[in-house]
């Protein structure tokens, strides 16, 4: 059976040591120059569409989330409070918002910032039971791909559906195929804030956004603050879990007493949309080395060349043109380890899209035989042209390994 932890180890992605801790693996190289690929994809959608990006730190003293609700109505799922002496205690963030609401509070705000959209791909910490954690699919430590927008109340229909155009373009490009649609709604149980009147309004606005699209709707499985869309995923197990993930909040905008100056001079609320395009980069890279068993497309493909010479007598070339593809940014290997048969399986049992073969008479000419993953050779071609198709898919992000005829 395909599992993520079995080909992580294989292809070297990420380490889950016992001395480190369970659900805290450690990305390897490997891992880390795919993952890297992946976050600067997610950077640059999330910028041409208008997000501002931001740093905030991964722990902050225990008021923030008193007035956040996290220690009222979450604390189960976050490690206890650090005492550094008796009025100061730290917290583990279990969520990015209550920074976020503070990088909004950080100046008086116009309605003409509206929507305003702050994004981050930060750290945040679950105190799972070691039970339940295994591989990068559940942790404990986790980097989330988040953000939060501002709005005014009118604006809120056509943020949520502009963001379920940004989730619709991440999954195409990245290869996820979702499961399903989930509206997730408040479920009895005193675990919820917020009045019936602001729950009913949330609800309403989600449903208008999944109008006419197929969805299912789960009691009990909204966030403790407002209902959500979830959209699905299934791993090779036929565990389902959630990807990517929009959310409407009327309650943090109160606690943090947000407010903006509207065109008539007033003071307003503004509402506060969270949303994950593609989750944690631990579960979706968990998810990717499912869906793709370990052959990424070029693009993210931890190394995308790996150079072939045949005998000693092409080294130097080898080198020569490892240098001008790193230059050209391509993440490229030479290897001179072994017979050279020997050497082709192990780049085809690393998954690598793209392996370039140098004999004497194509170091001779300036040519490269590029073989692609799968096996298909083709014809000898001038390094520069090898150099640049593969330039070419990778910047097209493309999931095939050649361009359309
Ligand atoms: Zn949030």
């Amino acid at each position: 059976m395909i599992d993520h932890r079995r080909l992580g180890r294989e292809l070297d992605l990420f380490v889950s040591d016992p001395l480190a801790g369970a659900g805290l693996p450690i990305w390897l190289p490997a891992g880390a120059a795919a993952r890297h690929a992946v976050e600067e994809y997610v950077r640059e959608l999330e910028r041409r569409s208008g997000h501002q990006h931001v740093y905030s730190p991964p722990l902050g003293k225990r008021e923030l989330f008193e007035l956040s609700g996290h220690l009222g109505y979450f604390a189960d799922d976050m490690f206890p409070p650090m005492r550094l002496s008796a009025d100061d205690e730290f917290v583990l963030r279990p969520a990015l918002c209550p920074h976020h609401a503070l990088v909004f509070r950080a100046r008086g705000r116009s309605y003409r910032e509206l929507p305003l959209r702050i994004a981050e791909l930060g750290g945040m910490y679950r105190s799972e039971r070691s039970g339940v954690l295994g591989g990068l699919s559940r942790v404990r430590a986790i980097s989330l791909n988040d953000a939060h927008t501002f709005c005014a109340p009118d604006q809120v229909g056509a943020e949520v559906a502009a963001i379920l155009g940004l989730i619709r373009e991440a999954h195409a490009a990245l290869g996820v195929r979702p499961a399903g649609f989930r509206l997730s709604l408040r479920g009895p149980g005193e675990k919820y804030v917020g009045d019936d009147a602001q729950w009913a309004r949330a609800e309403d606005l989600l449903r208008a956004a999944l109008a006419g699209m197929e969805y299912v709707e789960a009691p009990g499985e909204a966030a403790f603050y407002g209902p959500k869309i979830d959209i699905q995923i299934v791993d090779a197990a036929g565990r389902e879990s959630t990807i990517s993930t929009i959310q409407l909040d009327f309650d943090k905008p109160e606690r943090f007493d947000l407010s903006y100056t509207d065109s008539d001079g007033r003071r307003r609320r503004p509402v506060m949309v969270h949303r994950s395009l593609v989750g944690s980069m631990e579960r979706l890279l968990a998810y990717l080395i499912e869906v793709h068993e370990g052959a990424f497309p070029a693009w993210y493909a931890p190394v995308q060349l790996v150079l072939l010479p045949v005998d000693d007598g092409q080294v130097d070339a080898a080198a020569d043109l490892a240098r001008r593809a790193v230059d050209v940014g391509l993440r490229v290997d030479v290897d001179v380890a072994g017979s050279l048969g020997a050497r082709i399986r192990d780049a085809a049992r690393r998954r690598v899209p793209y392996l370039g073969v140098l004999g004497a008479r194509e170091a001779a000419d300036g040519r490269l035989a590029l073989r692609l993953r799968g096996g298909r050779a083709l014809d000898p071609m001038p390094a520069g042209d090898a150099l640049a198709l593969i330039g070419g898919q990778v910047a097209a992000r493309s999931a095939d390994l050649l361009p359309p005829d």
